[in-house]
């Protein structure tokens, strides 16, 4: 019998993406092997692409991309409950301890002892979703329906970040919210925002092609500060923004978010900002006594994205403009970069 390999999209370097046939072991007890049905391309997974790094985390070795997948059990090894060969699963790509003091106190997203897939966090590396066949935990597994597009399972990690996003704003119900970044990570934030009750919606981003697609998308406002600043200056007068979400992860969003909020307003961090040092107005969040938080992943949020997916309440399928074979990954992630005609690509089976 010859060795089960997996054609899996791994990174080398900057712009080194291969597809590479790496050898697979016998599934370890407790596991389950999948059969990749699709991956979304994720920003981190860009950013690990063009630089090899996404904020502090270096890739130090070859790693596989992808934590946005689902696809088809093949093998289970030991007790699975509820899962069995041939079910479809959105694959959650983390697996919690359970056991540390943050997974204790309910906060799972900031175990101790994560491992979350395609990530270089940890050394050595999580190997990711982008492979032909990749082993997981039962429960990673939430279990779709057949009849479920893959990608749109897949979308339910990109979804459980915003769902999370939001939930760290507080209750945005009636209030004005503006989202810094309209990528595919603001745009589903602006459809979490919505579904939380919020009053209006606004976009910010610097290129007039997402900013189009978030007016599509149902943004009250879309406004473009690739000329500055000031362009948001009339509606923060009027709309006195309550709560800011920054997604593009630059330190230019963030400031014009500390900026652009009314006093006593909530920032919530969610884009995945350069590592090191920045600069913001930071003795604005003193003085305009800002509630200035973090938002890392998701927990129980997960689920409720397949919930969401599953009963047609939040189509993700709108935010997804190419889908293009896992064996084309490399092309596939130059497509993505192009935000002139991409906002979400995801790698399928075919
Ligand atoms: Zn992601
Ligand atoms: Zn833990």
């Amino acid at each position: 019998m010859t060795a089960a390999t997996a054609l899996a999209a791994t990174l080398y370097a900057p712009e080194d993406l291969r597809m590479v046939d790496r050898p697979l072991d016998d599934l370890a007890p407790g596991m389950v092997r999948i059969r990749f049905g699709a991956g979304g391309i994720c920003g981190s997974d860009m950013h690990y692409f063009r630089h090899a790094r996404t904020g502090d985390f270096v890739v130090t070795s070859p790693l596989v991309l992808g934590h946005e997948v689902a696809g088809e059990i093949v093998e289970i090894a030991g007790d699975a409950p509820g899962l069995a060969v041939g079910d479809h699963v959105a694959v959650n790509p983390s697996r919690w301890c359970g056991t540390c003091v943050r997974c204790q106190e309910g906060r799972p997203n900031l175990c101790e002892n994560i491992y979350f897939m395609g990530s270089a966090s940890k050394t050595p590396h999580m190997q990711g979703g982008f492979a032909s066949l990749f082993d997981a935990t039962p429960a990673q597994c939430v279990k779709v329906p057949v009849d479920l597009p893959f990608a749109a399972a897949a979308l339910a990690e990109p979804l459980a970040v915003c769902l999370h996003a939001v939930r760290r704003a507080g209750d945005v119900a009636g209030r004005n919210v503006v989202i810094f970044g309209a990528g595919p990570i603001g745009l589903l934030t602006l459809l979490a925002a919505r579904r939380a009750g919020a009053a209006e919606v606004a976009m910010v981003d610097m290129a007039a092609a997402p900013l189009a697609f978030a007016t599509r998308l149902g943004a009250d406002h879309a406004i473009d500060l690739s000329k500055g600043d000031a362009a948001l200056d009339p509606l923060a007068r009027d709309k006195a923004f309550d709560v800011a979400i920054e997604a593009s992860g630059t330190a230019a969003g963030l400031a014009s978010a500390i900026k652009a909020v009314r006093r006593g307003a909530t920032i919530v961090q969610l884009g995945n900002l350069p590592g090191g040092k920045i600069e913001i107005p930071a003795n604005a969040i003193m003085a305009k006594e800002l509630d200035l938080k973090g938002t890392f992943r998701f927990d129980a949020e997960f689920a409720e994205a397949v919930d969401l997916i599953v009963a047609g309440d939040v189509d993700v399928m709108a935010l997804v403009t190419a889908e293009r074979p896992l064996s084309d990954a490399p092309q596939a992630f130059r497509l993505a970069l192009d935000r002139s005609q991409s906002v979400k690509v995801v790698l399928t089976a075919g």
